[in-house]
């Protein structure tokens, strides 16, 4: 079992130093993460914005051409076919144009003379094309501007060229689509139809407040990572360095706070803890009536260490109950043998914590210790501490049940320094009350304290409950006390806690 407890432990330390340490990098990584992304999506943005820009000045430039062509619309061909090519030499974007009369373009900047049908239709807002090349040059996309009124119209086309210059340029790493009605461009300057793809990380989408087309500016999967990778390695480096410093801190925290626990469960496998033994003797005779057993710790380097100091960390850790059965062993072992010497019933205290009244276990505890004795060779008195009442619940009442049922006697210890009511001490048919010391101690000093002495034996006498007087110190108290009836006495005066072998020899001299 130890053993199983010490790796579940380590395992337990070792999963909290992890998280300690892992929580300051994760949470530091997730909060990067989340600025990297607004970081992408402040890049793309200014990216869409500037596309935008730059296609709303190149098709100015396109539609001022178409601007200044069509009242030409109507004349013939001829008239002004050189109207039509000054304007592509004039203007940078502009790769040629063309006159419409009743939806025919009827003379081109290219061929002249021409006859091809205009399907308005074809046009975004009736005003703009995206195709993927023309009968001259199939393969070159180009963007249609068309401007129309009544009859008249005129076409101007932007060389595609231009178009993907912009979007490489500007996109470098971002990428940019130009969407125009159906159709969208992509930086490698193809056309296509549908819908644009998503772009994963960080989109954003602007539309054109001046002609009928979007930019849509993204980045690749994964991106945000890539952009951290490159951005950010001393942020990392320093959340890394918190991480290691807020996983010591987290070990070391835990080690010190499992250092008592752990020395006491090393001590109680070591068998460290062992019995003293203090008498107790009749108030009238003096003579021994039994002993209270006191824990001591026989601690290698520190030598014997009282149990004030260590008996609160035993309780809160739980390890009182595996010590206490130890102590019940170990007494039993030592005094068994010893039943016949005694004056028959020898009282045997115990002390015990509320920890120990959780369960049954106390029952067998107690069963196995009163068969090492000869049968109504003693009485064995669990002592409980006023200072920390055990809450009547259906277990602990089951309990004192059956430990009564055994023959186990119950005193109240320290009594006067808590606040025990009557109906606590019928409820566990206490049989002794063991009066602090610090009462004692005023006997003859203190008239209150004596008063209070005086009400405790008071009501004791009218319970029909044996006392018990601790702390006894010097003939004053002895006799005081014997005087008013307390029925044993335990005390320095009689008997200091001593060894096992010191008590058993002494046995037979009291
Ligand atoms: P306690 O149960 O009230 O034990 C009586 C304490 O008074 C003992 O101290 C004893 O040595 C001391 N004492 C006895 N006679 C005199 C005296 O004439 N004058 C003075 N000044 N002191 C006297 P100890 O052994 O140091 O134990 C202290 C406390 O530790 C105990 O108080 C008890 O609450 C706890 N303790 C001791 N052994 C155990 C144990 O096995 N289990 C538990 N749960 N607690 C224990
Ligand atoms: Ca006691
Ligand atoms: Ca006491």
């Amino acid at each position: 079992m130890p053993l199983k407890a010490i790796t579940r432990n380590r395992r337990r330390r070792n999963a909290v130093t992890l998280i300690s340490g892992l929580l300051p990098v994760l949470l530091g990584a997730a909060i990067l993460y989340m600025q990297a992304g607004r970081a992408l999506k402040h890049d793309t943005k200014q990216t869409a914005e500037e596309g935008v820009r730059q296609f709303d000045l190149m098709l100015d430039n396109t539609a001022q051409a178409a601007h200044e062509l069509l009242p030409l619309a109507g004349q013939s061909c001829s008239d002004v076919k050189l109207a039509l090519r000054e304007q592509v030499t004039r203007r940078p974007f502009v790769r040629s144009t063309n006159l419409v009369w009743d939806n025919n373009l009827y003379c081109s900047s290219l061929f002249g003379d021409y006859q091809e049908k205009v399907n308005p239709g074809d046009y975004t807002q009736g005003a703009l094309w995206l195709m993927n090349g023309n009968p001259v040059t199939p393969n070159t996309a180009l963007l249609v501007y068309r401007l129309s009124e009544d009859k008249k119209g005129a076409l101007t086309t932007l060389d595609g060229y231009h178009l993907s210059n912009v979007l490489r340029l500007i996109g470098r790493k971002t990428l940019l689509l130009l969407q125009v009605g159906p159709g969208w461009m992509s930086t490698d300057g193809k056309v296509h139809t549908g819908t644009a793809p998503i772009l994963p990380v960080a989109q954003s989408r602007l539309t054109s407040g001046r002609y009928a087309f979007a930019v849509q500016a993204g980045f690749p999967k994964g991106e945000t990572w890539r952009y951290m990778s490159s951005e950010y390695p001393p942020l990392f480096s320093l959340l890394i360095f918190f991480g290691v410093i807020a996983g010591s801190i987290g070990h070391f925290v835990q080690k010190r706070a499992s250092a008592p626990t752990q020395e006491m469960q090393r001590a109680l496998e070591a068998a460290e803890f062992i019995p003293y033994f203090q008498p107790v003797v009749h108030g009238d005779s003096k003579s021994w009536s039994g002993a209270e057993v006191l824990m001591r710790w026989n601690h290698p380097k520190e030598g014997l260490v009282r149990p004030d100091l260590f008996i609160p960390f035993a309780e809160h850790s739980g390890l009182i109950v595996p010590m206490t059965r130890s102590l019940m062993k170990q007494t039993a072992a030592l005094l068994g043998p010893q039943s016949a010497r005694f004056s028959k019933p020898f009282h045997i205290g115990l002390n015990i914590t509320a920890s120990h009244c959780r369960d049954l276990e106390l029952v067998r505890d107690c069963r196995e210790f009163l068969a090492a004795f000869e049968p109504d060779s003693i009485h064995l008195v669990l002592e409980l501490t006023e200072r920390e009442l055990i809450e009547p619940t259906a277990i602990t009442l089951q309990l004192f049940e059956q430990l009564r049922e055994l023959g186990v006697k119950i005193a109240i210890d320290d009594f006067g320094t808590g606040h025990s009511s009557l109906g606590y001490l019928r409820q566990f048919n206490v049989d002794f009350l063991k009066i602090d010391q610090s009462f004692v101690a005023m006997i003859g000093i203190d008239t209150l304290s004596s008063h209070i002495l005086d009400s405790i034996i008071e009501l004791a006498v009218k319970l029909d409950l044996a006392l018990v007087a601790e702390g006894v110190e010097t003939h004053e108290q002895s006799d005081y006390l014997s005087a008013h009836q307390v029925n044993f006495l335990q005390g320095y005066l009689f008997g200091k806690p001593m060894p096992a072998a010191e008590f058993i020899s002494a046995l037979s001299d009291h």
